[in-house]
């Protein structure tokens, strides 16, 4: 039988919130053995996300929490995106609702994903091959200054090497986040495993990795790192102009 995936998302509302929680969730309803963690970057749990689990059927795969990012370590309206780390607080309750509730002694797997990323659905099969204390990696599209940041292995295909990336290729695992996915196991042998603000742009991925695994131990999936099948797509600020200007007059296309 296949391991249970435990996918932790971080949300926060915006106009493009529920397309993109739509699309997340017509991924997952072809992913049987997933578990969806979603949490809200937000003082209460949203009727948006319940209404969305509700339709789609993943209530009693899902788990809804929410934790607000703290004022200082929110972007404001002007700020780079790259200045502050996002969904550092989201993803650290999402760890600690599973230190809590699994059970230990079965083997699953924890893969963080971004609300606006874009999966294949035969991601997750390759996930499901992940062994028990290892960290399963593969290449991710749209990336770091490149088509495709991916993991070199050595002759046989059987470790990591080294990394193509471009950007800051000097940092212990110079990867994105959805590039790899974790053996619950670990997380319960490293408590200390966590995310932090405290580290430099692009090592959000390292500081995790860093208590949990070496180069040399990473489980290399996905075709020997040829395929693609997770693109770090980003969606675009939505305009408002117009709708602005209804509401300036009490009015909304979308009453
Ligand atoms: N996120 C969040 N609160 C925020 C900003 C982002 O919870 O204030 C979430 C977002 O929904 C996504 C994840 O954190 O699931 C990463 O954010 P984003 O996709 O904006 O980061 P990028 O892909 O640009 O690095
Ligand atoms: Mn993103």
């Amino acid at each position: 039988t296949l391991p249970k995936i435990y996918a932790i998302t971080p949300t926060y509302a915006r106009p493009a919130q529920k397309a993109e929680l739509t699309r997340l969730s017509h991924l997952f309803m072809l992913v049987p053995n997933l578990h969806w963690i979603i949490v809200e970057d937000a003082n209460t749990t949203s009727s948006l996300v319940r209404s969305l689990l509700d339709r789609s059927g993943l209530v009693d795969r899902s788990t809804q929490l929410n934790i607000k990012t703290p004022p200082e370590f929110k972007l404001q309206g002007k700020d780079p995106n790259w200045i502050k780390p996002r969904g550092v607080e989201q993803r650290n309750l999402a760890l600690s609702w599973l230190r809590a509730h699994v059970d230990v002694e079965r083997h699953a797997i924890v893969f963080f994903m971004d609300d606006d990323n874009s999966y294949a659905v035969e991601l997750f099969a390759e996930m499901s091959k992940i062994k028990p204390g290892r960290v399963g990696i593969w290449p991710v599209g749209l990336v770091g200054g490149l088509m495709v940041e991916r993991p070199l292995l050595n002759a046989d295909n059987t470790q990591v090497v080294g990394f193509n990336a471009a950007w800051r290729p000097e940092r212990p695992f110079p990867i994105d986040m959805a590039a790899f996915a974790i053996s619950m196991d670990l997380f319960i042998s490293f408590p200390q495993a966590i995310f932090s603000y405290e580290v430099q742009r692009g090592y959000q991925e390292s500081e995790i990795l860093r208590h949990l695994t070496t180069r040399d131990k990473l489980q290399p999936l996905a075709n020997n790192c040829r395929d693609v099948l997770v693109w770090h797509t980003r969606t675009e600020k939505t305009k408002l102009n117009a709708e602005e200007a209804l509401q300036r007059k009490g009015q909304r296309s979308d009453d």
